[in-house]
């Protein structure tokens, strides 16, 4: 699964490090986009997720948008944003390489491969330009992860396959008697790759 922290102060409005709680339109759009583009999940690390009712409401307003919230980082006196953010990471077992951060406090330092800040050289908020270097990073990571789990695939596929190798050859030895079903049973091995002695 990938997952997008989402701020909401800064990224779908440009209200810098403000608590004024609305969205804006484009901005929104963007967001959507992101998800369209990568399937990614939104979790919210923003501190609208303290306020039950804030909370409720975007559950409910994304969900009709089309955007799956998944959950909310966790909340800790005196942690800072980028520690909840990887206890919600290390709780949920999450890729490093499937999550990008969307804030407008910059946390590269802690997320250098993840982090899109949406507070750069007078620009603040989610514009083309920011969502479209959430999308290649999650998408690119994406990637990387299929090549993983392949190469994982292919080990457990070989695993698999010397066990079988062991097993035909257990039952070739003791169990097939007449010619024909050992010619049967040559030319299944070979079909499936195995090579037959
Ligand atoms: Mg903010």
């Amino acid at each position: 699964m990938k997952v997008i922290f989402l701020d909401m102060d800064g990224v779908l409005n440009n209200a810098y490090h403000r608590n004024n709680r609305y969205i804006e339109k484009d901005k929104f759009e963007q967001l959507q986009r992101i998800v369209k583009e990568t399937g990614a999940k939104v979790v919210l690390s923003t501190s609208w997720r303290e306020f039950p009712d804030w909370s409720n409401f975007l559950h409910d307003f994304f969900c009709v948008a089309g955007i799956d919230v998944v959950g909310s980082t966790p909340v800790r006196d005196g942690w800072r944003r980028q520690d909840e953010i990887r206890e919600w990471l290390k709780e949920n077992d999450c890729p490093i390489g499937a999550f990008v951060v969307l804030d407008d406090i910059d946390m590269s330092s802690d997320f250098p491969e993840n982090m899109v800040c949406t507070c750069e050289a007078g620009r603040i908020g989610l514009d083309t330009a920011f969502a479209d270097r959430a999308i290649s990073i999650l998408n690119g990571r994406s990637r990387e992860e299929e090549v993983v789990s392949l190469k994982t695939e292919i080990e457990r596929m070989r695993s698999l396959s010397e066990q079988l190798s062991h097993i035909v050859h257990f039952d070739v030895a003791n169990e097939i008697g007449h010619p024909d079903d050992l010619m049967v049973m040559e030319q299944w091995l070979k079909a499936m790759g195995f090579e037959f002695k």
